[in-house]
């Protein structure tokens, strides 16, 4: 098995420097939105500007370089031990080369293992055998202050008036953006989540962010849905960094898993406009980044 220790740390400095063109591309179009002079288009472009300094010295982009999560589908042969040995040495060496913020603390002691190692949940790390003879590796850094704001809902829900089916989920997310206000460096993105248990349905709103900014749900009525959140997310008018405005969220992701008959969880997981994520691609020894 090839050491993909090096390969993985300039994943890292990608994800860490370098923001995705399609999470780029929707906070140029945004800038579009906002009313010359105002305070959101200032944010917007302050962004911008941080982003192309970020690209051009490759220094991180947010201060909080947020938790690294990798969803490794590797191909049978590959030894998950030892991919997760190499992506700790990376995260360790990009924490040493100042990529990664030093941010796995301790939860009893507060202190910092000051090289983003943790237990075996950081950086955390999802494996999933796949066919083919391709390894794919995504990572996504999540910040700190968007995870706060994610939010999970049981239906029904008769504070917000929300049932079990696609009116009481909108309900649900457009409640998580309401509180979301002035906190998680909007404009976001949301991964939304329908169903699983507690645990598999927050997962899977994180997972769902993997998808790109500009792409269609394959189902309809889902697709529809995600189309009416962003529109509707942004007549809320918190706008860029909550100063108002016509951007609230970039866009919105939606998933659907199965779930017990007694249960309907809805999961929000809120993402930051930093929207950190790149992909490696390991084919017949080469090695590519989307
Ligand atoms: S929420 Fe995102 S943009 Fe805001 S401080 Fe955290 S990582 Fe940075």
């Amino acid at each position: 098995m090839i050491d993909l220790t090096d390969p993985i740390l300039e994943l890292i400095r990608l994800a860490a420097t370098d923001l995705p063109p399609d999470v780029e591309a929707g906070l140029r179009t945004a800038v579009g939105q906002e009313e010359p002079g105002s305070a959101a288009r200032g944010a917007l472009e302050t962004i911008l500007k941080n982003v192309e300094m970020a690209r051009q010295d490759s220094t991180p982009i947010c201060q909080d370089t947020g938790t690294p999560i990798f969803y490794v589908n590797y191909p049978e042969g590959w030894s998950t031990r030892l991919l997760r040995s190499q992506i700790q040495q990376a995260v360790a060496e990009a924490t040493r080369r100042a990529f990664l913020r030093p941010n796995a603390v301790d939860s009893l002691t507060g202190k910092n293992s000051g090289n983003n190692l943790g237990d075996e949940h950081f950086p955390t790390i999802h494996f999933e055998e796949v066919d083919g003879r391709i390894l794919k590796i995504d990572l996504m850094l999540k910040g700190g202050g968007c995870e706060n704001v994610g939010a999970q809902y049981s239906l029904p829900n008769s504070e917000l008036g929300a049932g079990r089916d696609l009116a009481g989920v909108r309900k649900a997310a457009l409640d998580a953006v309401q509180k979301a206000q002035g906190k998680g460096c909007a404009p976001g993105i949301l991964g939304v989540a329908i169903g699983g248990d507690r645990g598999s349905s927050f997962l899977a709103s994180k997972e769902v962010l993997l998808r790109q900014l500009d792409d269609s749900n394959p189902d309809p009525e889902l697709d529809d849905l995600e189309k009416r959140l962003t529109r509707e997310a942004n007549q809320l008018g918190i706008g860029p960094m909550g100063f108002g405005g016509n951007t609230t969220v970039l866009d919105t992701k939606i998933t659907s898993k199965h779930r017990l008959p007694a249960s309907f969880f809805v999961s929000v997981s809120y993402m930051c406009w930093a929207y950190r994520r790149r992909q490696m691609i390991v084919e017949e020894g080469q090695i590519t980044y989307n």
